[in-house]
């Protein structure tokens, strides 16, 4: 999902001891890889729709209703932000993108590194990046209540 053609690879600030930032995307670039941008299904908080908006798109631009939630649009069975230079809207991002490959994994309870990211190994996740997943899975549930 992440591919932002700025990233200085490599740099103090997207490294820790134990591998990469998240938000870094490090390993994306350097992997060239884009696995999480093909038949995404990522939802969309209505924080991330707002921001999506706010840079000129419509909402059926990038949008569909699916399993009682906004997602992001495949076209193609591609993100419908995805272009030959990576993600369009890289710092309009949505939540999910900014923290994938860490996800929740219902069974175990437990936030973990997605099994279909190739390069999971090569991130490190903080404290704070399971906070804010925790939030943004809070958020979405009540949304998907509210909506129902
Ligand atoms: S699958 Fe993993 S390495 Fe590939 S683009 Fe997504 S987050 Fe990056």
């Amino acid at each position: 999902m992440l591919h932002f053609l700025n990233l200085k690879c490599g740099t103090q600030r997207n490294k820790c001891s134990d591998g990469y930032l998240l938000r870094s995307g490090v390993p994306c670039v350097k992997n060239k890889c884009v696995q999480c941008c093909i038949e995404t299904r990522m939802p969309l908080s209505p924080l991330d729709i707002k921001k999506i908006l706010k840079v000129g798109y419509g909402l059926n631009d990038f949008t569909i209703e699916l399993d009682d939630r906004w997602r992001l649009k495949n076209i193609s069975g591609r993100c419908v932000f995805l272009s030959e230079g990576g993600c369009k809207i890289y710092p309009y991002r949505p939540e999910g993108c900014q923290l994938y490959p860490l996800i929740y994994d219902e069974d175990l309870r437990y936030a973990v590194i997605d099994h279909l990211c190739p390069y999971g190994r090569e991130f490190t996740v903080k404290k704070e990046d399971i906070k804010k997943l925790k939030n943004l899975l809070r958020r979405l549930e009540k949304k998907r209540r509210c909506s129902e």
